[in-house]
């Protein structure tokens, strides 16, 4: 795992972002990468896709990331690195009522075409949305969420759907901002549609996620390929059939790690630390 970072002492990346991002990567990527970060200034990275859904994201969010990436290359062409982060929000896939926040970061070397990939994913988010007909509630539901300190936006409702075309208010900042921005999409909507705003720089915890991605993507630049060296050697799934310790049939739980590089196809089980499974999880002893 301990392997040296790629060959980047004092390059330069250029860093797709307009929400503050690179307080939570650059320090790291000039200490364990040897990056020199610098934002791609003039970069309107909502063209790639808003929360608050004036712009939807088209693709995957590894598309998205690498559509920022290529577009912070234009304004920056003598960097050899481009980062983007991006963020996915929505209900935990098996735990009810609470949420995920999925955080990707993507640095692409233009000069090897290495591709690094970080991942996080927290429940530590406070992402939520209400609609209310009342700014009081509006207000309460955002002092819930963390406002001042963790942002909000008032959107405008029609058909008991956000819409933002209708009003949008983005640049929240005081109690006294949120109550007008609040009573004027009642006024104007009869109700208002209140989110987090997921935004880094107006979200803490969001800016912790990915901060804790980059500590993922320095970790797997270290992580080198045993065949081909290309850095980025990671877990990219479990195989299953770790035998029973009776009978020796091949149960559902882990057998091995499976480690794939992305580089030349390497494929690699780890196997897992137990040699066999309790027969209560096999299915021809424990039925
Ligand atoms: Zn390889
Ligand atoms: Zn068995």
């Amino acid at each position: 795992m301990a392997g040296s970072p790629p060959p980047w002492r004092g390059a330069s990346a250029v860093l797709a972002t307009m929400h503050g991002k690179e307080r939570a990567i650059a320090p790291l990527a000039a200490r364990f990468l040897g990056l020199d970060v610098r934002v791609a200034e003039g970069l309107d990275t909502d063209l790639f896709g808003t929360f608050s859904r004036e712009i939807e994201r088209a693709g995957t969010p590894l598309d998205a990331a690498r559509a920022k990436i290529a577009a912070a290359f234009t304004i920056d062409p003598h960097a050899r690195v481009g980062i983007a982060s991006e963020g996915s929000f929505g209900p935990h896939p098996s735990l009810p009522f609470a949420a995920l926040d999925r955080e990707l970061l993507v640095l692409i070397d233009r000069e090897t075409g290495l591709e690094l990939v970080g991942h996080h994913a927290t429940m530590a988010t406070n992402f939520a949305h209400q609609v209310v007909t009342d700014a009081k509630a509006g207000l309460a539901f955002a002092m819930k969420a963390g406002f001042p300190a963790h942002g909000v936006i008032v959107i405008g409702v029609r058909d008991g759907q956000p819409a933002s075309q209708l009003a949008l208010f983005k640049a929240i900042t005081t109690e006294a901002d949120l109550l007008a921005a609040l009573e004027q999409a009642i006024a104007l909507t009869g109700a208002a549609h209140v989110e987090t705003d997921m935004r880094a720089h107006r979200n803490p915890r969001r800016m912790r996620a990915i901060r804790r991605a980059m500590i993922d993507l320095v970790r797997r630049s270290r992580s080198h390929c045993p065949a081909c060296a290309r850095p980025g050697f990671a877990m990219t799934g479990r195989a299953h059939g770790l035998p029973c310790a009776w009978c020796a049939s091949p149960t559902h739980l882990t057998r091995a790690e499976v480690w794939t590089c992305e580089g030349c196809g390497h494929r690699e089980e780890r196997p897992v630390s137990a040699t066999s499974a309790d027969p209560m999880h096999c299915e021809d002893c424990n039925p």
